[in-house]
C-alpha cells in the first residue's frame, strides 16, 4: 500500500482580509498538495463570533480567489462543528486523558497573582488534576490531563527537531463551561476530520504544536508532519505589521494595482527558493515546490522587489487584460466612464504603455493623454520644453508639415525628420516639443506611434491649442 494522499489545509481566522504572509501560507499548502497529487482544503476558524461576520469571512475567500489559491471542495467552518468538538472533549474526559476543573476565575485570578509574585511561569497548577470531590450542579470546564514527565520532539520539517519538556506545558483547557471549544481542540479535531496529513503554517504556532501534538497522542489518532515556516518581516527586520504599509492581499490589487501572478511569483520566493529562479509560473512552481526549499530564516517583505516582479508581468500580460484592469482606475481620474472607442485606442497603445509601468496605476496614469479632452494639461516636464523659446516656431513649422502626410507612422516620422533637417536641429529638439505639445508629457511611449494612434484631427489639433493658446498653466 502507498503513502497516504496528501491532505494540506489552510485555516485562517477571519480578521477583515486575508493577511499577505497566510496568502503565502495558503499558497505553500496550494503547491505541496498539487505537486503530490493531493488536496488542498480551507477552513475557516470563525469560532471568535464577534469577529467572524460573513463580511470578514467574504475578504478571504475573495483574497484566495484572486490569488488563484483555489482550495478543494466547500470550506470548513469550524464553527459549525463545536457539537463535534465537545464530544471528543467528553471521549477524552470518559478515557480519563481529560479532567474537570471546577476552579472560578477569581480563583485562578489569585493563583495567577502568587505566581507573578513568585516569579513563576504562569500556568494551571493542576489544582483539580486528581480531585474526585467534584461539586454538583457548579459550572466547570475540561482539561486535559497533559503527560507530566518527559518531553515532546516535533520533527519539523523546515525548524528541524525541536523539544520541548512536558512540565513546561500545564493542563489547558479543551471545552468551556458554556461547551465551546478552545482553539486547541478545535484545530486538532478538525485537522483530524479533514484527513489533514501535513501541517504547514506560520512559526508562531509553533508553541501550540507541542500541545496539539500531546492531545493527537491522547486520541491516538494519525500525527501529521509539521512544517512552520519562519514569519515574514519587514525591511527593517522587524515582524511585518500594519506600520510596514499594507498587510491585506486587497490593498496589493486595489491600491498599490498588482497583478496576482506577480503576488503569487513574490511570495513563493519568499521564503522559498529553487537556484537563482526569479520568474516561475503556477506550473513549474508546482513541479519544483517541496519543504525543503523553505529557509529557517525570517524572509524580508521587500516592496521594491515586488514592484520589480510586477513589471514583469505586465509585460507579459495580455492587452486586453490589461485595457480590462486598468479601465476603473482612468473613469475615476477622468470622472467620466470609459468608452468602446477609449478601450480601442487603449488597446492599440498598450504593447507599448505596458513597457514602462511597475503596478497598474502607473499604467493607467501612463495612459491618460490617450483619452484627455483638449486642451491637454501639460506636467512640469512638458511645461519646460514649451517654455523654450524656439519651441513655438518647431511646433508651427511641425504643423504645417504633418498637415499634407498621409496619416501612418512612417509618413509622420519622415515629415517630423525633415522639419528637423531644415532647420539644422537633432530630432530631439522638434520631438520633445511635440511630444509635449501632443501628450502634455516629456516622457510618453515612441512619438510617431502616438500620433498615428491619437489620428490626424486629435493631433493637429493638440499642436494647435499650444501654438495658438500656448501651454495651459
Ligand atoms: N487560525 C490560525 C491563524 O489564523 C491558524 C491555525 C493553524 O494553522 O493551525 O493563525
Amino acid at each position: 500500500m502507498g503513502a497516504a494522499p496528501v491532505v494540506t489545509r489552510f485555516a485562517p481566522s477571519p480578521t477583515g482580509f486575508l493577511h499577505i504572509g497566510g496568502a503565502r501560507t495558503a499558497l505553500f499548502n496550494l503547491l505541496f498538495a498539487r505537486h503530490h497529487g493531493g488536496k488542498f482544503l480551507l477552513r475557516i476558524e470563525d469560532t471568535d463570533r464577534a469577529r467572524s461576520t460573513q463580511a470578514a469571512v467574504d475578504a478571504i475567500l475573495d483574497g484566495m480567489r484572486w490569488l488563484g489559491l483555489d482550495w478543494d471542495g466547500e470550506p470548513v467552518m469550524q464553527f459549525e462543528r463545536a457539537t463535534r468538538h465537545a464530544e471528543v472533549a467528553r471521549s477524552l474526559l470518559a478515557s480519563g486523558h481529560a479532567y474537570k476543573c471546577f476552579a472560578t476565575a477569581a480563583e485562578l485570578e489569585t493563583m495567577r497573582a502568587e505566581q507573578r509574585a513568585a516569579k513563576l511561569p504562569l500556568r494551571y497548577d493542576g489544582r483539580w488534576r486528581d480531585r474526585t470531590d467534584h461539586p454538583e450542579g457548579t459550572p466547570f470546564v475540561i482539561r486535559f490531563r497533559a503527560p507530566k514527565d518527559g518531553s515532546v520532539t516535533i520533527a519539523d520539517e523546515v525548524q528541524g527537531n525541536v523539544t520541548v519538556a512536558n512540565a513546561e506545558l500545564d493542563d489547558m483547557v479543551l471545552l468551556r463551561s458554556d461547551d465551546t471549544p478552545t482553539y486547541m481542540l478545535a484545530v486538532v479535531v478538525d485537522d483530524h476530520d479533514m484527513g489533514v496529513t501535513h501541517v504547514i503554517r506560520g512559526d508562531d504556532h509553533l508553541n501550540n504544536a507541542f500541545r496539539q501534538l500531546a492531545l493527537i497522542r491522547a486520541l491516538e489518532w494519525a500525527e501529521p508532519v509539521y512544517a512552520h515556516i519562519p514569519l515574514i518581516h519587514g525591511s527593517d527586520g522587524a515582524k511585518l505589521s500594519k506600520r510596514h504599509g499594507a498587510l491585506g492581499v486587497d490593498a496589493y490589487r486595489d491600491e498599490l494595482g498588482m497583478l496576482p501572478e506577480a503576488v503569487d511569483n513574490y511570495l513563493l520566493k519568499l521564503g522559498w527558493g529553487h537556484g537563482d529562479d526569479e520568474f516561475i509560473d503556477r506550473e513549474q512552481a508546482i513541479e519544483w515546490f517541496d519543504l525543503d526549499g523553505i529557509g529557517r530564516g525570517p524572509a524580508r517583505f521587500d516592496l521594491k522587489k515586488l514592484e520589480s516582479v510586477n513589471g514583469h508581468y505586465i509585460r507579459l500580460a495580455d492587452d486586453a487584460r490589461l485595457v480590462g484592469l486598468i479601465a476603473p482606475r482612468i473613469a475615476r481620474a477622468l470622472d467620466r466612464p470609459v468608452t468602446e472607442a477609449d478601450t480601442a485606442l487603449l488597446h492599440r497603445g498598450m504593447a507599448e504603455l505596458k513597457l514602462r509601468a511597475k503596478d497598474l496605476e502607473e499604467l493607467a496614469t501612463s495612459s491618460l493623454f490617450y483619452l484627455r479632452e483638449r486642451p491637454l494639461p501639460m506636467d512640469a516636464g512638458a511645461q519646460k520644453l514649451l517654455d523654450d523659446p524656439s519651441a513655438l516656431a518647431v511646433l508651427m513649422a511641425v504643423r504645417t508639415a504633418l498637415d499634407s502626410v498621409t496619416w501612418t507612422t512612417v509618413e509622420i516620422e519622415t515629415a517630423v525628420r525633415h522639419v528637423a533637417e531644415a532647420h539644422g536641429l537633432k530630432l530631439g529638439k522638434v520631438a520633445q516639443p511635440l511630444r509635449a505639445a501632443v501628450t502634455g508629457s516629456a516622457t510618453s511611449p515612441g512619438l510617431f506611434e502616438v500620433l498615428e494612434l491619437l489620428g490626424r484631427d486629435e493631433s493637429l489639433g493638440r499642436i494647435d491649442d499650444v501654438v495658438t493658446n500656448g501651454p495651459r498653466q
